[in-house]
């Protein structure tokens, strides 16, 4: 909205959102909204922006010839209309309570329930299991995190890289274990595959989520793995587009449909969407970046890499600030994770833009600045045109942006012209 506003937009723009609240930023809710209270909300001025913002209003299809939004309440004409409906926790069986952390009334939730020598199980070691493990060790409730693979982060960065966090649960006083699945949820703690039981006053479950997309099922969006969108974000259905979490796109750099749980996509992607909307013919293809703040560490990640690319360590993976570094079979870097080192994740990601070779043999020298690995012949140049964009994005990512009502968010709306 706002990004359509500052791009000059003066038409009709409604905003229907599922929950109550006006909109908020979600990072926060693991960290601070957990362990200080702090206030995740942004500073949206409805009437400075023109926007009817309908709260507690839920989409519920599309109306044939597919140019009307139905929710609950109602039923609105568009001329276009953005998808921005995000994700919903993935919930275990079982007939016990379980909680998630998705949503600010879930955060404030939790906040209200930690205590000293509260028995809390977190299922799932993933990046909100691990905050959330970080806030309520912190509050010290007596934490148990089950994780069924063999290692934190596995689906996200591997066993080889997500293994060196696991001392991290251990130092703050947070038993781990993993290779453990859980078969249920039951009323006082869990039952865990093979029969074994762990007592627990409160679950929390965070196993991750799904792209909230089943009300579109006989809408006639396309749906694979989320609303499938072209590069310029748009949807199967003309005029409308989908962006943020429930939005998979197709990215021409990593040569596949992405779908990214990113605050820094659902920062960026409404750019393209204002843009397009407006008549422009914009591609969203970025890097993608994150960052995740745990056990007193910062972690940050930017690139896409698959199981099948070579790992490669810069730095002591036992330390406490190292790097970890994804290259193809062609030698070039395709994602890089840091711990407490910052200027290897700004470099790293211009390196990722510019689709550079690297030296393999200079890149496990932390001592050895990661853009000067970048092989010559892929050029200085490539990495030069790449960094203002990357740099900025980077940077302004890790704390909360400042300054605008949305920060060029769409959140779920539908826009009338
Ligand atoms: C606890 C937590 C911590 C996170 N920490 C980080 C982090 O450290 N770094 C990072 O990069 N990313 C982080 N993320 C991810 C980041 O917050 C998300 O990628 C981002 O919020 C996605 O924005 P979105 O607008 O696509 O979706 P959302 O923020 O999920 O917003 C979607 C909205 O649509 C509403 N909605 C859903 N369906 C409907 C419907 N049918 N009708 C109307 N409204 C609907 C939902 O209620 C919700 O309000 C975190 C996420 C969570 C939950």
């Amino acid at each position: 909205m706002e990004e359509l506003r500052a791009r000059g937009y003066s038409g009709r723009i409604t905003l229907v959102g599922a929950e109550e609240r006006p909109p908020y930023d979600r990072p926060p809710l693991s960290k601070k909204v957990l362990t200080d209270g702090v206030d995740p909300s942004l500073r949206a001025d409805f009437a400075a922006l023109d926007v009817d913002f309908r709260p507690g209003e839920t989409a519920v299809g599309l109306a044939a010839p597919q140019s009307a939004l139905v929710t609950n309440h109602d039923k609105y004409s568009f001329d276009r209309l953005v998808l921005a409906m995000g994700a919903t926790p993935i919930a275990l069986p079982g007939p016990g309570p379980q909680r998630f952390l998705r949503t600010l009334d879930d955060a404030l939730a939790l906040r209200a329930l930690f205590r000293p020598g509260l028995r809390l199980a977190v299922v799932g070691a993933g990046w909100i299991g691990a905050e959330l493990a970080t806030a309520a060790s912190t509050a010290g409730c007596l934490v148990t995190v089950v994780e069924a693979a063999p290692a934190p982060l596995v689906a996200a960065l591997g066993a080889e890289a997500g293994s060196h966090t696991a001392p991290w649960y251990q130092r703050a006083g947070v038993e781990l274990r993993t290779g453990t699945a859980v078969e249920a949820v039951q009323e006082g703690g869990l039952t865990l595959a093979g029969g074994a039981w762990l007592p627990a006053e409160e679950v929390v479950t965070a196993i991750g989520v799904r792209p909230a997309v089943r009300w579109l099922a006989d809408s006639g969006v396309t749906l694979d793995n989320g609303v499938a969108v072209d590069p310029g974000l748009r949807t199967s259905l003309p005029g409308v587009y989908a962006a943020g979490d429930c939005a998979a796109f197709e990215s021409v750099r990593f040569g596949k449909r992405l779908r990214v749980e990113h605050w820094d996509t659902a920062l960026h992607a409404p750019e393209v969407v204002a843009a397009n909307i407006l008549g422009g013919s914009e591609v969203y293809d970025p890097v993608p970046y994150f960052w995740s703040e745990q056990f007193g560490r910062m972690l940050q990640y930017a690139g896409h890499h698959t199981a099948a690319d070579r790992f490669i360590w810069r730095g002591d993976p036992q330390a406490d600030s190292w790097t970890a570094c994804w290259l193809s079979t062609g030698g070039r870097l395709t994602g890089v994770l840091t711990v407490n080192r910052p200027r290897d994740l700004v470099q790293g990601r211009r390196v990722i833009a510019a689709a550079a070779e690297v030296d393999i043999t200079r890149l496990p020298d932390p001592a050895v600045q990661l853009k000067d690995c970048a092989l010559p012949g892929d050029g200085p140049s490539r990495l030069t045109g790449s960094l203002v964009g990357s740099q900025r994005q980077v940077w302004r990512s890790a704390p909360r942006p400042t300054g605008s009502p949305f920060s060029g968010r769409v959140c779920d709306g539908e826009i009338r012209t």
